[in-house]
């Protein structure tokens, strides 16, 4: 057994009043953050320095004693807001160092009053949030009504209330909760994720990417050019925004289900889990990328592998930095230049004559690479799952605590 945070999804049903708080607490949480984002920007450019988050702490008290309307909402919701923004400083600056700036997470930004993400995090405190069957009580706000989808379990933590593009209000409820690690295995493998398959896995199986991604892209750009092409503040362009959303949730629902179902086959099957690093796959890929879908669902689909990876006692490791996978023989380790030539899809080497299929050549080389980083890194690999313990230099990625992408891990 092992403690993981679950986050648990639900649609809201406010009343109207209800409504109207929703949006005030998004709203208060969003001035807060924009003030001291503001403040810090300022107090940098004059004095050079900086304002932690108990600085910020400190200063919303006293801004609460001259905004009448800060104090009307949920205090967690404001607090939090400084949180995400301490986050957003930090993870700026960690990721400036280490790729000195040329790319990566930027600097952190205003939010807009329409931006894609309107939302709010509150803790629990004293039993200020409770969950009684299809009820949630949350701050300020009273007990709302939910559909329930499925049972929410385990020990409350926080929840997070969000508006979406299409107006109905989600909340995601975080719970400690016990699961029952999978049972050890000894498979290893390594994935190539692909273009026109979803990935390669050394074992020479193939996973397709599922068939609707092709259709509901159609119906994504079709609704994407009637959007475009709409008058403004037509009731037209209303009926545009709305489908607009609604394919994207649709194709979000879909995906997530085939993502998971996926990632929690290959975490069940295998011990270590050999990936290419996503930020040098895409770089060498993009170019011919035509579902640009595919690619925000491999990071989701490496963040699942990861945290489930750590729920479970598994390793994922990562092959970095232009590793030639495709190019090198498994075989014999040679290079034949003439791979990369992406049409070039079986081939064989010219050195030892070994028949390789492409994907399934790249999956085999980027295996045995990320076993070699491991091995170099914590000795044998066997040491590894052996003593049933996790010793993977791989972090949880500060994308799922920051963007509260959860279930968040705790060890
Ligand atoms: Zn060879």
């Amino acid at each position: 057994m092992s403690s993981i945070q679950k986050a648990f999804k639900v649609t809201l049903i406010p009343t109207h009043n209800q409504e109207v708080l929703i949006n005030k607490i998004i709203g208060c949480a969003r001035y807060v953050y924009n003030r001291f984002l503001a403040l810090k920007k300022e107090l940098y450019a004059s004095e050079g320095k900086t304002l932690n988050y108990n600085a910020c702490s400190q200063q919303l008290t006293i801004l609460k004693k001259e905004i009448e309307w800060l104090k009307e909402v949920d205090k967690f919701a404001l607090q939090n807001s400084l949180k995400n923004l301490e986050t957003a400083y930090k993870n700026f600056f960690a990721d400036f160092k280490k790729i000195k700036g040329k790319k990566g997470v930027g600097f952190p930004k205003f939010k807009k009053k329409h931006g894609c993400k309107q939302s709010y995090k509150t803790n629990l405190t004293n039993g200020n949030i409770q969950v009684i069957e299809n009820r949630l009580k949350l701050p300020k706000l009273g007990w709302i009504k939910f559909h329930q989808s499925q049972d929410i379990t385990g020990k409350l933590v926080n929840v997070t209330v969000t508006r979406t593009p299409r107006g109905k209000y989600i909340a995601s409820i975080l719970c400690e909760i016990e699961i029952e690690k999978y049972p050890q295995v000894t498979q290893n493998i390594g994935l190539d994720l692909g273009l026109k398959s979803y990935l390669t896995t050394s074992n020479g199986e193939t996973v397709e990417n599922p068939k609707y991604y092709r259709t509901l892209h159609r119906k994504l750009q079709k609704a994407h050019k009637k959007l475009s092409r709409s008058v403004k503040g037509s009731s037209n362009r209303v009926k545009a925004k709305i489908k607009l959303a609604r394919t994207n949730d649709r194709i979000t629902n879909l995906r997530d289900d085939f993502l998971h179902k996926l990632s929690t086959r290959l975490i069940k099957e295998s011990s270590i889990i050999c990936i290419e690093d996503l930020r040098v796959a895409n770089m060498v890929k993009n170019r011919k990328l035509a579902l640009s879908i595919s690619d925000a669902s491999w990071t989701k689909f490496v963040t699942m592998l990861e945290y489930k990876a750590f729920w479970h006692d598994r390793i994922v490791q990562k092959v970095g930095t232009f590793y030639p996978s495709s190019q090198t023989c498994n075989s014999c380790k040679s290079i034949n230049p003439l791979v990369k030539d992406l049409k070039l899809r079986e081939w064989s080497c010219p050195s030892c004559g070994n028949y390789n299929l492409r994907d399934v050549n790249a999956s085999l080389n980027i295996l045995s690479e990320g076993l070699r980083i491991l091995t170099a890194a914590v000795g044998a690999p066997d040491a590894i799952y052996a003593c049933g313990e996790l010793v993977s230099p791989g972090a949880i990625p500060a994308e799922i605590v920051e963007a509260g992408i959860t279930p968040l891990l705790v060890v």
